[in-house]
């Protein structure tokens, strides 16, 4: 039986938030303004706990998911991580398990996620430039520290490795040229972010966004690239590599070219709500049914009903109307 959503879209992925809290406070997610220090964040009582979880996640996978994403908040401040990926990668061994994290925790980390059964890693990075970098992000943690972690990771074998960068207007453009110059013929695949809409707290503009295509044009001027064919259907960013053999690149064009009707991804919040869409202004609870007793029959039967009615297309949406806009759940909640 498929699962197709309203839309004709399968469910494939699953990203799972494990927690609300992050150590940085970037600009574009978790403005120090909001997230302060009287910011009511999650207590450990209401996360789901990593049995509830794997729970959970078993279920996804019976509905088709393939790639599961620990994210967040930053996910490794969730204490003992990496027993809960030893729990996914042992009830679910052929799924991709993949996690995205800021860096700053990682380079501790990298051996014990990888012997647990960690796939990959995606490590955020905005800048080379420790002045921009902390415009972007509002941390006191070094560039040096990520690269640490990105090495790590490499180390054990968390691989390939992508970098996710955000790019601002204004902020740090400079920076594409000097990220990609860094990461290429290393191996690890940058990918440009383009400043999103997410939430209702980052000030976004259109304004602030740098479209991919200029992104693509400041790069080709000095390192000629070339499209490639997605890896797979769904696939979220768009794909070029470099003529001369030194690699790929990804630009995740969320605002300009959105890819909503490729979309089969489905978000799980740290206290068990599901959303079916990054933008969404609620979430159903799954919690409740779990601590209530309800048999994994009648959850699949909920998470099914649930995706089977799924319409969502906001980026579409907010291009086809421009400037539109609606009341959103933090990304940082929701889980990136
Ligand atoms: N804390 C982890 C990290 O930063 O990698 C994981 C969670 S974070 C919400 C996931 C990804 O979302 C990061 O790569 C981050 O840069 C990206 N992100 C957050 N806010 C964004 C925004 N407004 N526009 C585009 N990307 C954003
Ligand atoms: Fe934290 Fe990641 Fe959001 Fe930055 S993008 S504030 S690191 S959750
Ligand atoms: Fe998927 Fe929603 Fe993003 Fe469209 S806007 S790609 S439906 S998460």
């Amino acid at each position: 039986m498929t699962n197709n959503d309203a839309l004709k879209r399968p469910l494939r992925d699953l990203r799972i938030s494990v927690t609300d809290r992050c150590n940085f406070r970037c600009r574009y997610c978790m403005p120090r303004e909001i997230f302060g220090p009287d910011h009511h964040f999650l207590s450990r009582r209401e996360l789901l706990t990593f049995e509830e979880i794997t729970r959970l996640a078993k279920i996804f996978h019976t509905l088709g998911v393939r790639k599961i994403r620990l994210t967040g908040g930053e996910p490794l401040l969730r204490k003992d991580l990496e027993v809960l990926v030893r729990m996914l990668a042992t009830a679910m061994p052929k799924v991709d398990l993949a996690l995205t994290t800021n860096g700053s925790l990682l380079a501790k980390k990298a051996r014990a996620l990888k012997d647990a059964g960690l796939d990959r890693v995606t490590i955020s990075l905005d800048a080379l430039d420790d002045n921009i970098f902390r415009a972007m992000t509002d941390t006191d943690i070094s560039v040096e520290d990520v690269l640490t972690s990105i090495c790590a990771a490499e180390e054990v074998g968390l691989t390939p490795i992508k970098i996710n960068m955000v790019v601002k207007r204004g902020v740090n453009e400079g920076e594409i040229l000097p990220m990609a110059r860094y990461f290429r013929g290393t191996g690890h695949i940058l990918r440009f972010i383009e400043f999103m809409d997410v939430g209702s707290t980052n000030q976004w503009e259109n304004e602030d966004v740098v479209p991919a295509r200029e992104i693509i044009e400041t790069i080709h001027r000095e390192f000629p690239l070339e499209p490639l064919e997605a890896n797979y259907h769904g696939e979220v960013a768009n794909r070029w590599q470099y003529r001369d053999g030194a690699g790929e690149i990804g630009l995740i064009t969320s605002v300009t070219q959105p890819f909503c009707g490729d979309c089969t991804r489905i978000r799980l919040s740290a206290v068990g709500e599901l959303f079916t869409c990054l933008f969404a202004s609620s979430g159903q609870d799954v919690r409740e049914l779990l601590r209530g007793g309800a048999t994994d029959a009648e959850l699949t039967a909920f998470i099914r009903a649930l995706w089977s009615h799924r319409a969502d297309r906001y980026s579409e949406l907010r291009q086809e109307k421009h400037q539109y806009r609606q009341e959103k759940v933090e990304m940082s909640y929701i889980g990136g």
